[in-house]
């Protein structure tokens, strides 16, 4: 279990998983990289991917006051169809 940890926070510092949220105290990661968002379930704990290719109002206001955003990490967390 220790490997394994280290292991995953190798494959973070290489930039090759990213860390998505906390579930239940247990780290969750991803090996998707391109930039998306997440839900977490708050019943199930399961992570869904979920699409999120448009800038947002916040972003856009961002780089319009000449910001440069490298990265985001959007997460919402709710009840899942599966749980409902
Ligand atoms: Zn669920
Ligand atoms: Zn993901």
């Amino acid at each position: 279990m220790g490997t394994v940890y280290r292991n995953i926070s190798l494959f973070k510092e290489q930039g090759i998983v990213k860390y998505v949220a906390t579930v239940d105290g247990e780290e969750r990661i991803d090996g998707r990289t391109d930039p998306h968002a997440h839900f977490v379930c708050n019943r199930c704990g399961r992570i869904y991917d979920v699409e999120d290719n448009e800038p947002t109002a916040a972003e856009t206001a961002l780089i319009g006051d000449g910001f440069n955003v490298e990265s985001k990490s959007v997460t919402y967390y709710g009840v899942c169809d599966k749980c409902k």
